[in-house]
């Protein structure tokens, strides 16, 4: 049973039919996808929420499927953590982290975008999909395209780090490598979606696609006992997540699975590319682009499509927005590692340091919840801790040499 009533423009609020579109023809604003709200109070409460496998899905009621998700029916269901010992290390009473580090099947939470994206295109009938990708969204594609049988099509810029283009590669996928920064990608892309009838998840069928990511929320409301935390703190590329994170937790009051209550809703850039937290720190409305240079580079766009929306999202909830360099994502990453055990790629390393400088800065006050979230993994961004890390003590297999390495400390 299908709770979409169909699209609607976040700006002129036009409807239209659930196809795949993504722009108003009336006033080029963004397409969002519109349910029927009371529809779904009346069948979803939190007893048939709990009888159902802990993925994704079980919140298909809030997700934009007509039928069964026949596309990543694994995905979700990560790990909420307390972390107590980098709570200690950041001074905060009660600190949380989301972990989509180890997300099913590609270790992102890009997964879960394209579990929806792709169930929609195998519902409109597309064979082809693609995407203009940073990284985590082309090893995605690239999976879960082969695990149905869909031709995929992947555009990244050809600059990305070795573990994304490799866990790319290895499903099978045509991967087109651009001499050029994600924005240029995305330009080309918007130019072949509007001439070959493929599914690019992030561009002709994105309203479905963004739907996604409020699984992320919903699952971390759910994981608190069916409460927000007082903080969330969320990184920011296109600026999709956070707004959909925000929506996650608007709808779980408007359909009664929790009550009302406030969540500060923070965003997180690398200074290298930092055009939302610019803006934030500004007071501007208008995003200035930037041409991205950072080791974040799942975060390194320049022009982000919902950036204005991201914006709103941070100052309608009372958050804020803030950004940090290389040097301090690295040592943010080590931090997590040694104090949680969490291998999280550079944008991980983004969100865990903004928190730690939200807290020092009085922003978040350290005496409420906060949620981190940590959105890819480790193993796919080693060239950014390269050489940052130390290196193994290599001796011959003798017990002589290996006491004499231990003395030496
Ligand atoms: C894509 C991505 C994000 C953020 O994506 P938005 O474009 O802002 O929705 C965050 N973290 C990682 C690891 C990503 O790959
Ligand atoms: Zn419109």
């Amino acid at each position: 049973m299908s709770f979409i009533k169909g699209l609607k423009c976040r700006e002129c609020g036009r409807e239209y039919p659930k196809e795949p579109l993504h722009v108003c023809e009336f006033c080029f604003g963004p397409l969002e996808v519109d349910y029927d709200y009371q529809g779904i109070q009346r069948v979803l409460s939190r007893e048939v929420i709990a009888q159902r496998p802990f993925t994704m899905w079980r919140y298909r009621e809030l997700l934009p499927l007509d039928e069964e998700p026949m596309v990543g029916l694994r995905v979700g269901g990560t790990p909420l953590i307390k972390a107590d010992r980098l709570a200690k290390a950041l001074g905060a009473a009660e600190l949380y982290i989301k972990n989509d580090a180890v997300n099913f099947p590609t270790l992102s939470f890009k997964d879960r975008v394209v579990a929806v994206a792709l169930s929609k295109a195998k519902e409109f009938g597309f064979e082809v999909v693609a995407c203009a990708s940073t990284g985590n969204l082309a090893n995605s594609v690239a999976a879960l395209a082969a695990t149905n049988g869909l031709r995929s099509y992947v555009f990244i810029p050809a600059d990305l780090e070795q573990g994304k283009v490799l866990g790319t590669l290895i499903y099978g996928t045509q991967l087109i490598g651009i001499k050029g920064s994600y924005d240029e990608v995305n330009r080309l892309c918007s130019e072949i979606a509007g001439k070959y009838g493929w599914a690019f998840v992030n561009i002709n069928i994105r309203p479905y696609y963004a739907e996604g990511s409020k699984t992320f929320g919903f699952e971390t409301a759910e994981q608190l006992g069916w409460r927000l935390p007082r903080h969330i703190v969320v990184p920011m590329a296109g600026g999709s997540l956070i707004t959909k994170i925000w929506k996650a937790f608007q709808e779980l009051q408007k359909v009664g699975l929790i009550e009302k209550s406030e969540c500060r809703i923070h965003g997180a850039q690398a200074t290298g590319c930092a055009p939302i937290t610019t803006a934030f720190k500004e007071g501007a409305d208008l995003i200035k682009p930037v041409k991205p240079q950072t080791i974040a580079k799942s975060l390194a766009i320049g022009n982000p499509a919902d950036g204005f929306y991201a914006l709103k999202t941070i100052r309608e909830s009372g958050g804020w927005a803030e950004d940090i360099s290389d040097e301090e994502i690295i040592e943010a990453m080590k931090l997590l590692a040694e104090t949680e055990g969490i291998f999280t790629e550079t944008a991980g390393g983004v969100t865990v340091g903004v928190a730690q400088k939200l807290l020092e800065k009085g922003a978040i006050p350290k005496e409420e919840s906060i949620v981190i979230s940590i959105t890819g993994n480790g193993l796919k961004t080693q060239e950014a801790i390269l050489g940052k890390v130390g290196a193994a003590q290599v001796i011959n297999a003798k017990l002589n040499e290996f006491e004499a390495l231990v003395r030496e400390k």
